[in-house]
């Protein structure tokens, strides 16, 4: 497309995309180098094995049949696509009549998820599915990373002891797990009561779709997040790094930049913007 993706790197991660309410979102996160949406089709995700579909509108999935067929075309992996379980039927059907069109055979998978589902993505990732507050069957995800580390209960023994504990075969490692990113996708506030744990990953992807008090109703219609609701929650946030997408063709980065500076200054200095920048 043509647009230039953001390109943000925070902590291990680093993160491409581009998202536009009703034009395009699409999020590219390496390692391990999956996808979160795939907007209208974006060339810079024929390398991604794994596409992770929120739901149905277009913005977020149109560009499945392309991306799907560029791999296809590129002798790549068989790709994976995960999407709630409600549209996993038409989806592929979507794919299916793409591949007619072109008279070629993709190489690619639907799985169906529901909330709590988990796939892993790469050794010691996964990703797992919560459920969303949108207009339509929607799901966000979390990228969990596994760590291993010395056992709680052997922390601040000499190393002697250890070696000899390891020598007699006793296991002394346990592994953790914590929350590396949560993309929200399409949401509107609901999403904090249905899933409080996004609070606590270390990178939240959070639309914040609107920002003029004009706005309110036309959120809570079509279930997107106004900043208004962002900010009445600020004190609940624990991120490290909060990505801000899917900003309304009302509003420039610009006045999403001034509304952040007003209405969320404590939250300011961790926020970034997942904006594409035009050609
Ligand atoms: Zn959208
Ligand atoms: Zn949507």
């Amino acid at each position: 497309m043509s647009r230039r993706p953001a390109d943000l790197r925070v902590g291990a991660l680093h993160l491409e995309g581009v998202s536009r309410a009703g034009d395009e979102t699409w999020l590219k996160v390496h390692p391990p180098g999956l996808a979160f949406d795939v907007g209208r089709g974006a060339l810079q995700l024929a390398g991604s094995r794994d596409l992770f579909v929120s739901h149905g509108h277009l913005d977020h999935a149109l560009g499945l049949p392309f991306v799907i067929s560029q791999r296809s075309l590129h002798g790549s992996q068989e790709t994976r696509v995960f999407c709630p379980a409600e549209i996993a039927d038409d989806l592929d059907a979507f794919v299916r009549a793409a591949e007619r069109l072109e008279r070629v055979a993709y190489r690619y998978e639907i799985h169906p998820l529901a909330p709590g589902d988990r796939v892993e993505v790469a050794r010691d990732l996964s990703v797992a599915a919560f459920r969303v507050d949108h207009v339509v069957p929607s799901l966000g995800f979390h990228l969990i990373r596994r760590k291993h580390r010395l056992a709680a209960i052997y922390q601040g023994r000499e190393p002697a002891e250890l070696a000899a504990l390891r020598a007699s075969g006793a296991a002394l490692e346990e592994t953790v797990e914590e929350l590396a990113l949560s993309y929200c996708a399409d949401t509107g506030p609901g999403v904090f009561d249905l899933e409080p744990r996004v609070f606590e990953s270390a990178v939240l992807v959070l639309e914040c779709t609107f920002l003029t008090a004009d706005l309110s109703e036309r959120a809570v219609r079509y279930k997107h997040l106004h900043i208004d609701e962002i900010a009445a929650r600020a004190d609940r946030f624990h991120n490290e790094v909060i990505v801000l997408q899917h900003l309304s063709h009302r509003h420039s980065f610009a006045d999403l930049e001034r509304a952040v500076a007003e209405r969320l200054p404590s939250l300011a200095p961790r926020i970034r913007l997942l904006a594409g920048t035009p050609p």
